[in-house]
């Protein structure tokens, strides 16, 4: 922590998927933590708005859209937050879907592909660019948004969410293994049910919401703001020796049988 007493001060962070739900609330708790944005996402207008809020309360950021899944796209993500802040402390891979909820024999390969595109190659190609900016500093915090969903539970009808989901975990590992000795953290966020347009798209009766709230321990699911606070300890300091952890923030859906 610098003199200013924020976590990130001085620390400059991207954070994929920052147009809304759970990527917004990193970016905006990160901003006021004193850390230097990049934002991204496809929906322009919302970053753009993101980025007006950030100014407006002190921050700084600027915004990149375009498609995760697409391997310019990452490469020049990084190249703007060199030339615009000089190098990256922080990378947030947080965009994501929830991809095909059916049978799986019902899944198209399309949908297959554009899931574990959106998902998992998306988080590869975030690293295969992140991880070059990291070393030039000698130190670096790389994070992965997974989920609870293909690590501890598995639901019907989520076959290609959670293959895309445990598959960032695997490649997380073998990142924290590769770069720990060259000073680069790499972790896992893994949310349980937070209040954000893919929850309410997974859950759209007041009977689903009920029954996902009920899965938890705590009775609830998370707001957003929650998962940002995990994810500013994964990113600050506070976590320095904290690698390879696939980091559960799930209200206890993991080992609730009530
Ligand atoms: P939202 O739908 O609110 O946010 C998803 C974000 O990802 C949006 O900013 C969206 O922006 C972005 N995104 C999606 N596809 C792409 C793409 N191809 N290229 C660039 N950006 C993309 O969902 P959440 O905030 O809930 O989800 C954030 C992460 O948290 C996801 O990885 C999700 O799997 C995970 N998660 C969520 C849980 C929940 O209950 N909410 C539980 C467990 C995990 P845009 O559309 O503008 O491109």
């Amino acid at each position: 922590m610098g003199t200013s007493g924020m976590a990130l001060d001085g620390k400059v962070a991207i954070v994929t998927g920052a147009s809304s739900g759970i990527g917004r609330a990193i970016a905006l708790l990160f901003a006021s933590e004193g850390a230097r944005l990049v934002v991204a996402a496809r929906r322009r207008e919302l970053l753009e708005g993101l980025v007006a809020e950030i100014e407006t309360a002190g921050g700084a950021a600027c915004a990149l859209a375009g498609d995760v899944s697409d391997e310019s796209f990452s490469s020049a993500l990084v190249e703007q937050t060199k030339s615009r802040f000089g190098g990256l402390d922080i990378a947030v891979n947080n965009a994501g879907v929830l991809g095909p909820m059916m049978a799986t024999p019902d899944v198209t390969r399309d949908a297959w592909d554009e899931t574990m595109s959106t998902n998992l190659t998306s988080a590869f190609l975030g690293a295969k660019y992140q991880i070059p900016a990291m070393l030039a500093r000698g130190k670096g915090s790389l994070i992965f948004v997974s989920s609870f969903v293909g690590y501890t539970a598995a639901m019907p009808g989520a076959a290609t969410y959670a293959a895309s989901k445990a598959g960032q975990i695997g490649l997380m590992k073998a990142l924290a293994v590769e770069y720990g000795p060259r000073g680069i953290r790499v972790n896992a966020l893994l949310p349980g049910g937070t209040q954000t347009a893919a929850a309410d798209a997974m859950a759209d009766t007041e009977e689903m919401k009920a029954f996902v709230r009920n899965m938890h321990a705590l009775k609830r699911i998370a707001a957003p703001k929650e998962q940002a606070r995990a994810a500013l300890f994964l990113a600050s300091d506070a976590a320095s020796f904290l690698t390879g952890s696939a980091m559960l923030v799930d209200g206890g859906v993991s080992i609730n049988k009530t």
